[in-house]
């Protein structure tokens, strides 16, 4: 595997983020990679399935379980557009995956190098291995575009009430 089909599998996580943009989730995108072909795609569903839990990685690591058979990812690379967090990164020394691509990073949340380093924690029974900052800037990007509009619908909203209020007088 080179740099370059780190890449290509990066840009399929990165448009998996542009459809939780779409459905108005958090862009985030994961797919899982065994031997060079993509057994999972996910993109984060926690506001449409009202649950914290429903990561990218986590619906990611779940697919690839099923496609695989079994609990143990050997061999399985994880793309995923941002720095995982404790829950995401802890699940994938859980599922005991090979290695983990990410794009941008989390400061507040990233558990992949940032806040804690739980890919290469001394006492852990699993460790693996981590690529950093692969395609951040477009990760950022679309993060940046997400929360701006979120922003603006926001302002639109409390204008509109402002406005209904000054009409009514309250
Ligand atoms: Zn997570």
């Amino acid at each position: 595997m080179n740099y370059f089909d780190d890449e290509y599998y990066m840009r399929k996580a990165l448009s998996l983020a542009e459809s939780a943009a779409d459905a108005g989730e958090v862009p985030v995108g994961a797919v899982a990679v065994k031997d060079g072909i993509i057994i999972a795609k996910a993109w984060n569903q926690s506001e449409m399935l009202k649950d914290a839990t429903a990561h990218a990685e986590i619906l990611a690591i779940t697919q690839a379980e099923i496609a695989l058979g079994g609990w143990r990812l050997d061999g399985v690379t994880i793309y995923v557009t941002k720095e995982p967090c404790a829950m995401c990164a802890g699940a994938m020394v859980n599922s005991r995956i090979s290695r983990l691509v990410f794009g941008m990073k989390d400061p507040k949340c990233g558990c992949a190098g940032s806040v804690l380093n739980i890919p290469d924690m001394p006492g852990f029974l699993h460790r693996f291995e981590v690529l950093s900052g692969l395609l951040a800037n477009e990760s950022e990007s679309l993060m940046k575009a997400f929360f701006k509009n979120v922003r603006k619908s926001k302002d639109r909203k409390n204008k509109s009430k402002q406005d209904r209020n000054a009409s009514t007088g309250i």
